[in-house]
């Protein structure tokens, strides 16, 4: 919310010029302002972009945002990035490579996507993960994420999650001159008769109509759907249902807008029915747990549903979860010790979680079993059983009933902690088609001149299901790929 309100639209509107255009394929005459390049969306796509625009040469670059602050899904986000080969890594001699990491991510995607934007995005993402380090002064963990999907602890977390990413990037494209204009919300792409995009049509704060022309290109960074319920249910296809009883851990302003647009000038859209769901996430929110971060911290966890069985492995693909989850009934339960919790610091780190979660119901924590079996009328001999099943599993090195490869960690003494969780739309992988230079793909395949996209916008890059931190790497890639081909007409 820093810095949001500091640059009002009034300010803008300096270079008037009156210009002849199609909007749409309707003649008329518009009064606006003139830049290089526009980029709609102030997430971290769009700031990569409009940084990478001015970096590249575009003297004027405007950032349109339509909430009153920057970020979009990635403020919220943990903004965890996964690269091989990274400095932590290295420091902790695991070995991996960018061919084991593209097979992950396009296995885990289903092989749906174009095979050469996945190798796009893992051959790019540790010189992102550098950049922001580097360049933009994002200041990284001296530890890895390990989130299902990926053989190895592969990501690496800033400080401050989202708004670590988030805030130095706003910092550097301010301290480079990109003009920000807060509240302004792009409705309609401007096409001229020979199909370029040659700006956007907008709604400033005080409600009117304003035009920004770009002379060099407009980049689309909206970010993905998870908040349109109608979207989500026009284009679902794998989900019993994904109306207003499906909560989402996106941010409201996850709308869409940008693939309405750009489908409305002629823009392919694919993989719009693979939508994700996040398998477990507060009932009383709809996002997801800090303190279940055992699941994706290479540490002991077990589901459990109400009958005290497991059902899934726990730390494996997040669709499988999802979907095993959904079977038991929508809720299952995250349980592990203390030990566990000690180890990663939960109780210090996250001490006001717990409060709020005991308060709402949601955690509980006791000596025994029994007693959080109790807590949550759970079948508490069958999660005895289970607890036992599940540590000789994890000593063998061997999951027989769910096949956990990773994450082998028994947990035989309590006291216990135990959440309550519910799944919620987490992301929309369909989008507008980009080619590997971002650039908008028609309808009849064939590139839209001046139209760039990057980010949860496209739908080019995670096939049917988003591996976790792989679209922070996407949209840092390809948010700098798109401001930079903006800036240079490529
Ligand atoms: C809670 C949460 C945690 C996550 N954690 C991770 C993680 O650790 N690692 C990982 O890889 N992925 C993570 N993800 C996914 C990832 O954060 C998103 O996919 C990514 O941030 C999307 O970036 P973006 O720039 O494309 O869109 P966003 O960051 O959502 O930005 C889009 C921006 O466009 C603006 N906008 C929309 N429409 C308009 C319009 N019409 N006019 C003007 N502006 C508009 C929005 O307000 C927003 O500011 C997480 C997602 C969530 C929700």
């Amino acid at each position: 919310m820093r810095k949001g309100f500091t640059k009002l639209l009034s300010v803008l509107l300096v270079v008037g010029m009156v210009l002849s255009l199609t909007a749409c394929g309707t003649e008329e005459t518009q009064t606006g302002s003139s830049y290089d390049v526009v980029v709609v969306g102030a997430g971290g796509a769009g700031l990569c972009a409009a940084i990478e625009a001015k970096v590249h040469g575009a003297e004027n670059v405007l950032l349109i945002e339509k909430m009153p602050f920057a970020g979009g899904n990635t403020l919220l986000s943990w903004a965890e990035l996964a690269c091989a080969g990274n400095w932590l890594q290295i420091e902790q001699g695991i070995e991996d490579s960018n061919e084991q990491f593209a097979k992950e991510m396009w296995e885990g995607g289903g092989k749906v996507a174009r095979k050469e934007m996945v190798d796009i995005v893992v051959n790019n993402a540790l010189d992102a993960a550098l950049w922001l380090r580097d360049e933009i002064g994002v200041v990284y963990q001296d530890y890895l994420v390990h989130e299902g999907g990926h053989s190895v602890p592969r990501a690496v977390e800033p400080v401050d999650l989202g708004p670590g990413m988030i805030y130095p990037l706003l910092d550097k494209a301010e301290e480079l001159g990109v003009e920000i204009l807060y509240d302004t919300k792009a409705e309609e792409l401007l096409v001229n008769d020979e199909g370029r995009v040659i700006g956007v049509q907008a709604t400033n704060q005080e409600g009117e109509e304003v035009t920004f022309f770009a002379e060099k290109g407009v980049v689309l960074a909206t970010g993905g759907f998870g908040a349109n319920v109608e979207m989500r249910q026009k284009y679902n296809t794998r989900w019993e249902t994904l109306d207003e009883s499906v909560q989402t851990t996106n941010s409201p302003a996850a709308t869409g807008d940008g693939i309405v647009m750009a489908e409305k000038i002629g823009a392919q859209l694919e993989n719009m029915e693979h939508i994700q769901l996040y398998p477990f996430n507060n009932p009383m929110t709809g996002v997801f747990y800090g303190i279940e971060a055992p699941s994706w911290s290479g540490e002991g966890i077990v589901y459990v549903n109400q009958d005290g069985k497991r059902f899934v492995n726990e730390v494996g693909m997040r669709d499988e979860r999802a979907e095993g989850i959904l079977a038991q009934g929508g809720v299952a339960y995250a349980i592990y010790n203390q030990e566990v919790a000690d180890r990663l610091n939960l109780e210090e780190i996250y001490a006001d979680e717990y409060a709020q979660c005991l308060a709402d119901g949601v955690f509980y924590k006791a000596d025994t079993l029994e007693e959080i079996a109790e807590y949550f009328d759970i079948n508490a001999e069958n999660l005895v059983e289970t607890m036992e099943k599940y540590n000789e599993y994890m000593k063998a090195g061997h999951d027989p009933e769910f096949g956990r490869k990773t994450s082998m960690v028994p947990m035989e003494e309590g006291p216990w902690f135990i959440l309550k969780g519910v799944v919620s739309v987490h992301h929309t992988m369909g989008g507008v088609m980009i080619d590997t230079e971002a650039r908008v793909i028609n309808t009849e395949g064939e590139i839209i001149e001046g139209l760039y996209a990057a980010g949860e916008v496209t739908g080019s890059v995670h096939g049917n299901n988003r591996v976790g931190t792989c679209a922070i790497s996407d949209i840092v890639v390809f948010g700098r790929i798109a401001g930079k081909n903006a800036a240079q007409g490529i």
